[in-house]
């Protein structure tokens, strides 16, 4: 009957405050953050054995039982705690994670002596707001402007609740350190000691005649405050982004004051949609000025300009073409500039160009289909496709040939779905790719506009 001694380290002798001191050595060194992340589990383990022990031997009944008769049967066991599983409160449990400030209280704390104010300062909560801006103002930059009502720290009393020269007397709640101590348990005969403010002063530690209160602050110690507050969004700032304005949030004392963040969405724009710092627009041209060329504003930039585009003589817009203005995107916002600083930087404007082919029986007279017939290319460009179109008719004869008219047209979009296939050969891919636009910077199919 020696294995829980053992697992603690101790003699079968061992006084009561051997086995606590055994066990704070243990838990020390078995502590979460004295183990390396791979060693964690087997910390843990160990952790749960040892402390199982502790709670037989440092209770005096069970301890008797368990040098009797080797077990504690029908006691209840470390996971039965009150309050679960007091290990999870070590070993990263979710509804308390496990402060490394306990521990440190709880072997360096003084129990009794001079309660210590906690040692970072309280904030106030941070004030949040989201406000919704247009890509115009992205564009520009833009100041909003919003009336903010919060709390400031009494302005006659400083906070501290009372008139001038009130008598103040030492607060015999908190004894004059505003804070109170609160036990909390963190493992099995573990606790530690939270510092709260104390109610009765509000934190002051000292208290005063009723009729001495302020008079501003009716003894709240704050008072409201109003103001315009300015958010600056910078020229070129994407949608989601914040505006911090830091302190501006409510005050209160003793406390830091938290912050006002601000944050900003962008609506969808009705001609231009944002892809990084360079803009996109779409533009349906009709067939005429695809083969003809045009001269025309495009649309209303975010700045107010208009966009007009022509097209040098000669130049043919084909389906699927960008149109492409450099250095028309979006302002591109440098790294803590404001909004008035005028980065030139800029990204790129992209058209696409969308072309309305007209509708059947277009022409008004057969005549017309015949002119322009003449007039347009009627032979393909390219040598391969013609040569890869060639039918030899000779292979077929005449009474073997089929005519189709009464055909429907089947849009691109709106073909039958197929499951995926799997491609046998990648190589024949690669293959038809070479022959098609021959390899290494071969003939490509490009249309650039310079
Ligand atoms: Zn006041
Ligand atoms: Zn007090």
């Amino acid at each position: 009957m020696t294995e829980l001694y053992e697992l603690l380290e101790v003699e079968t002798t061992a006084t009561a405050t051997e086995i606590k001191k055994a066990y704070r050595k243990l838990a020390l060194r078995y502590h979460p953050d004295k183990v390396g992340e791979d060693e964690r589990e087997e910390a843990e383990l160990k952790f749960k054995e040892f402390s199982h022990a502790y709670e037989v031997l440092i209770d005096e009944d069970r301890r008797k039982e368990y040098d009797t008769y080797g077990t504690t049967d029908g006691r209840p066991s470390y996971t039965e705690f009150p309050g679960g599983n007091p290990f999870d409160n070590f070993y990263g449990g979710a509804q308390n994670a496990y402060d490394a400030n306990d521990f440190h209280n709880f072997f360096n704390g003084t129990p009794g002596g001079a309660p210590r104010r906690p040692q970072t300062k309280p904030r106030t909560e941070d004030a949040e707001l989201e406000v919704t801006v247009t890509l115009e103002d992205l564009f520009r930059g833009k100041v909003i402007k919003s009336t903010s009502t919060r709390n400031i720290i009494c302005t006659t009393c400083k906070g501290s609740g009372a008139r001038k020269n009130a008598a103040m007397k030492p607060c015999g709640i908190c004894e004059g350190s505003g804070t109170v101590r609160k036990i909390r348990r963190v493992g099995p005969g573990l606790v530690t000691q939270d510092y709260i403010e104390c109610n009765t002063c509000h934190g002051v530690g000292k208290i005063f005649r009723a009729k001495d209160t302020c008079k501003k602050c009716s003894g709240k110690r704050t008072i409201e405050e109003t103001k315009i507050l300015e958010f600056e969004i910078p020229r070129g700032a994407r949608s989601g982004e914040t505006v911090v304005l830091t302190g501006e949030s409510d005050q209160y004392p003793g406390k830091e004051t938290g912050d006002i963040v601000m944050t900003f969405h962008c609506k969808d724009h009705a001609v231009f949609e944002r892809r990084g710092d360079d803009l996109y627009a779409k533009y349906r041209i009709p067939l005429a000025d695809a083969l003809c060329g045009f001269s025309k504003v495009l649309f209303k930039h975010l700045d107010g300009r208009g966009v007009k585009v022509t097209t040098p003589r000669g130049k043919v817009i084909r389906s699927g073409d960008y149109i492409k203005l450099k250095d028309e995107g979006m302002p591109v916002k440098e790294e803590g500039s404001s909004w008035f600083s005028r980065g030139n930087k800029r990204g790129d404007l992209y058209i696409e160009m969308d072309i309305e082919f007209p509708p059947d029986n277009w022409y008004l007279e057969k005549n017309d289909l015949l002119k322009i017939k003449n007039l347009l290319p009627t032979e393909l460009s390219s040598k391969r496709d013609i040569e890869k179109q060639t039918v030899d008719r000779d292979s077929i004869p005449e009474e073997n040939i089929e005519e189709f008219i009464d055909f429907s047209i089947a849009r691109g979009n709106a073909l039958p779905e197929y499951p995926e296939e799997k491609k046998t050969n990648e190589q024949d891919e690669y293959q038809d790719y070479y022959e098609d636009y021959g390899a290494y910077g071969g003939a490509q199919p490009e249309c650039t506009q310079q």
